[in-house]
């Protein structure tokens, strides 16, 4: 394992501020330090938001409200196209500051920051999904209608492994629908947050509407408590995304709290081998295997195995450290993710490639890739989330017992198999009980126009991010019964009204 790098309190450090009412405040107070996960020093202090500050966000945001929530819904599609504009042109500099942050390669960032700008220009198309129904004569010269309005102010909470992408599943389609926001990013990663910020005002947003504030327990526990705030969105970790969820239903929020995975892919016998394996490589070790959606458990079903094992072994090698994968986020991380090998080893599973034995940079988070094979269902390293490059293999005999352990799992992200017959993937669609399926797909994240959202304990909540759910999630229906009395209008009864 590499060894701790200098801090050096010599250095002046830039610090990443909050944004609250259209300004970047840099208070002082509690403060957090950021690194570069690829050298393993502290690069910038980022402000850590306490009770005060975080209300004088969700001040700035309740009072830019009312006038965001009345302004014409095609005045705001503009900003959100104009804001699109400017995402696009400051891409690569926005995948740069994430990769930084992160540690992912700029190939992958660039990536993650376009499926990002996609949930914007859905967002862009919102005079459309706002429209409501309409039914003329319900009852005797009575007309029924639907509104679909704003719910007020919202506050999202994101996780570190996509610092543009999530916090774009959430803001850009809740402001577009007349709401305002307050978005609470993962401190480890802050730089990106702000900067949409500035990008947002720039394309005309009104001061107030998009707020970030930075912190850790303290500033989402005053968000979730805040009698303000309306509704809640989460992303991140399955314990994390429980309490969220808990606290703020508590409190009378409306909540959607997305959590951890264990993401599964069968491989039946008659798939394409070498195309399954070169798939399960990029979802397995693909950004440190720091995905929400990354495959860490492979089931092999019967002859498929050996020979998948192989090909896996010999794909998993060649990734070179630096110029494939990057490193994991932070040394704590990196080192509870190492801290499988040695579990899964005791705990019989067979180490076939391990990372401990590869060339890793001095400097920086960096862990090779490892695979496991001969996993069982019992063992800790298939029933934790890792969220590091490990990928472990388990065997089955046949399609019905992969689904049965698939099932058996308390994550339900996503999932995917391979193979060429379609009556076993249409089956394998219809009964495993996982959110998104991949159909030799092996990452089936939605576009922007579906929505995205696991099952089980990847998901509290009712509504999914993005696409068509988003809008339900940010809108409150209202019905409204209308009648224009006039010379033949039957009078009002006395009792309930119906046709007869
Ligand atoms: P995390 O749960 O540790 O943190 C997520 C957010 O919650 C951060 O903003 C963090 O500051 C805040 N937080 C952390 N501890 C808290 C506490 N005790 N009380 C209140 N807030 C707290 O997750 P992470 O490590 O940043 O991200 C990785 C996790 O996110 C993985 O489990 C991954 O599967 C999950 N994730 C899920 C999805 C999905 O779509 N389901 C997408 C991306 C990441």
């Amino acid at each position: 394992m590499n060894k701790p790098a200098e801090f050096n309190p010599q250095v002046k450090l830039e610090t990443v501020p909050v944004w609250i009412n259209g300004k970047a405040l840099a208070p002082s107070g509690r403060s957090g330090e950021v690194f570069n996960p690829a050298t393993g020093q502290v690069t910038k202090k980022v402000v850590f938001a306490d009770s005060s500050l975080v209300d004088a966000a969700v001040r700035a945001a309740a009072a830019a409200f009312p006038a965001w929530r009345d302004t014409p819904v095609l005045r705001r599609a503009r900003v959100m196209q104009k804001f699109l504009e400017l995402l696009e042109k400051n891409q690569k500099a926005l995948a740069a500051t994430l990769s930084e942050e992160h540690g992912k390669m700029l190939d992958d960032a660039m990536g993650s920051v376009q499926r990002g700008i996609e949930v914007v220009e859905f967002a862009c198309g919102i005079p459309h999904l706002l429209k409501g129904e309409y039914s003329e004569n319900v009852g005797t010269q009575v007309d029924t209608h639907t509104l679909r309005q704003p719910v007020g102010v919202c506050a999202g909470i994101t996780p570190f492994n996509f610092p543009v992408m999530v916090p774009l599943w959430m803001f850009p389609l809740a402001i577009a629908c007349g709401n305002t926001f307050i978005l609470k990013p993962s401190e480890k990663v802050p730089s990106a947050s702000v900067r949409m910020a500035e990008l947002f005002k720039q394309a005309g947003l009104p001061d107030g509407v998009f707020n970030v504030v930075h912190g850790d327990k303290a500033a989402v526990d005053a968000l979730l408590l805040h009698p303000q705030i309306n509704a809640v969105s989460f992303v991140g970790s399955t314990p994390i995304a429980k309490y969220i969820y808990e606290t703020a239903a508590k409190a009378g929020k409306r909540v959607q709290a997305l959590g951890g995975a264990k993401n599964h892919a069968v491989v039946l016998p008659d798939a394409d081998l070498e195309f399954a394996a070169d798939a399960l490589i990029g979802a397995a070790y693909g950004s440190a295997g720091e995905r929400c959606m990354a495959i860490s458990a492979v089931v092999a079903v019967g002859a498929a195995g050996d020979p998948l094992v192989k090909l896996l072994e010999k794909k998993a090698k060649q990734i070179k450290l630096g110029v494939d994968m990057g490193p994991l986020v932070t040394r704590q991380h990196r080192d509870k993710v190492a801290s499988y090998l040695d579990i899964g080893v005791k705990e019989g599973a067979r180490l076939v490639v391990d990372a401990r034995k590869q060339q890793t940079p001095q400097e920086g988070f960096y862990l090779g890739t490892s695979l496991f094979d001969h996993v069982t269902p019992g063992m800790e390293i298939y029933k934790n989330e890792i969220f590091g490059p490990i990928l472990i293999v388990l065997r089955a005999s046949t399609i019905d017992e992969a689904i049965s352990i698939i099932n058996k799992n308390p994550y339900a992200n996503g999932t995917a198999i391979f193979t060429e017959s379609g009556g076993a993937a249409r089956r394998f669609e219809n009964e495993v009980q996982v959110g998104m399926v991949g159909i030799n797909v092996p990452i089936p994240v939605p576009v922007a126009f579906y929505s995205f959202g696991g099952w089980k304990s990847s998901l509290f909540g009712d509504l999914h991010m993005h696409g068509t759910e988003a809008v339900k999630f940010y809108t409150r229906t209202k019905v409204v019964t209308t009648r224009w009395p006039h010379q033949d209008t039957p009078a009002p009864g006395f009792d309930m009204p119906t046709l007869s």
